[in-house]
């Protein structure tokens, strides 16, 4: 068996942080001299810390700093790769395979990075996080016939939108098929969801772009709808040994959360259909947040209180691979822009609270 001794020793939940890099489409930043924000690494060898500071000059001249520092299980600095974010979480990922419910999430505010981690681009070089872990559990798989082990792979892409699950795989429109998440013995079941045989690991960008072909589809009535709701990819793995007769049951769940920036209701534009939005976004992160908080309390002790799973329909679906025998791993999706500092200290506050 493949067992991650670290992940053992330090409990269950990690929290990694990834700093994109300065896009040309951010345009030069808006410094004008009044104040200055940037993101420090002061942690060049073991890359677990950042450092985020301000500076700004009052109209009398006199300056006033401030610095706030965090530290994290892993830091990625805007030059890492996909590759390099992926050699850091893929014992993680491929622990499905002894069986194990691994939940891998995405946060940070739109435009931080998220999507482009767990989903990435189009080359080889720019693939995400979905589907090198899924090519990463199918060679481990392989691997493992020689000892007798036959496995089995599903696949299934759901989108949370307002508290409402959508089909990301399913054919025919958004919101005409209703969704309920059934908990059976220590399994979840959302019904009549599209759940795919996955025979292939080239499979998945087929799956990731008919996901987004869909999504697209239902942005018509609404902007940037993929940034509005959360995506949840589960990859469920399940083998049995004819050798020695054991069988064992993983799931990998991948989850582009919904964007984290705080939302202006009352500003131009909102409607109600907007402060729904908002309201049902707030509700499930920081039910997430309360559900991760709660779970890391009880420690590696397993004395653990009232996990408030069902405060919302993210962590209702997760409930299995947030609880018993599962890991967790929050990725923290930061901006570099000095215009974003606000939104990136409340991400680095939503951390602390979950590390
Ligand atoms: P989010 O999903 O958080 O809204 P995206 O993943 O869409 O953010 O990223 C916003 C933009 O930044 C996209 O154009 C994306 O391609 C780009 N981007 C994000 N992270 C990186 C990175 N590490 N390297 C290069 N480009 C990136």
């Amino acid at each position: 068996k493949l067992h991650n001794m670290v992940q053992e020793l330090k409990g269950n939940i990690r929290v990694f942080c990834r700093v994109r890099p300065a896009l040309p489409s951010d345009g030069s930043p808006s410094n004008t001299g009044v104040e200055v924000a940037s993101i420090a690494y002061p942690d060049k060898r073991d890359h677990k810390e950042i450092v985020l500071s301000s500076s700004s000059e009052s109209a009398m001249g006199a300056e006033r700093k401030e610095t706030w520092q965090f530290s994290f299980d892993r830091v990625f600095e805007p030059h890492s790769s996909q590759a390099d974010v992926f050699e850091e979480i893929s014992q993680l990922a491929q622990s499905c395979v002894d069986g194990y419910n691994v939940c891998i999430f995405a946060y940070g505010q739109t435009g931080s990075g998220k999507s482009f981690t767990m989903e990435g681009g189009a080359s080889r070089e720019m693939q995400g996080m979905i589907p090198r872990a899924v090519e990463q559990v199918f060679r481990t798989s392989e691997h493992l016939r020689s000892k007798g082990w036959e496995y089995k792979l599903e696949g299934q892409f759901v989108e949370i939108y307002n508290e409402t699950i959508n089909d990301l795989l399913g054919s025919g429109e958004f919101d005409k098929k209703k969704h309920d998440i059934k908990h059976d013995k220590g399994s979840t079941r959302i019904t009549d969801v599209v759940v795919v045989p996955l025979n292939s690991p080239a499979q998945v960008a087929s799956l990731l772009s008919l996901a987004q072909s869909r999504r697209s589809v239902a942005a018509t009535l609404m902007n940037e709808r993929s940034s509005r709701s959360h995506s949840v990819f589960t990859l469920r793995i399940s083998g049995s040994n004819a050798m020695t007769g054991e069988t064992c049951d993983g799931a990998l769940n991948l989850v582009d959360l919904a964007g984290s920036e705080r939302l202006n209701a009352s500003g131009a534009g909102s409607d109600k259909e907007r402060l729904r939005e908002t309201q049902s976004i707030n509700k499930s992160l920081s039910a997430l947040g309360d559900v991760i908080a709660a779970l890391g309390a009880g420690g590696a002790s397993g004395e653990k209180g009232h996990i408030p799973y069902r405060n919302s329909k993210l962590t209702y679906l997760l409930q299995n691979s947030l609880s018993g025998n599962s890991k967790t791993l929050m990725l923290l999706n930061l901006s570099p822009l000095a215009a974003h500092l606000n939104e990136s200290l409340c991400s680095l506050r939503f951390a602390t609270k979950v590390n």
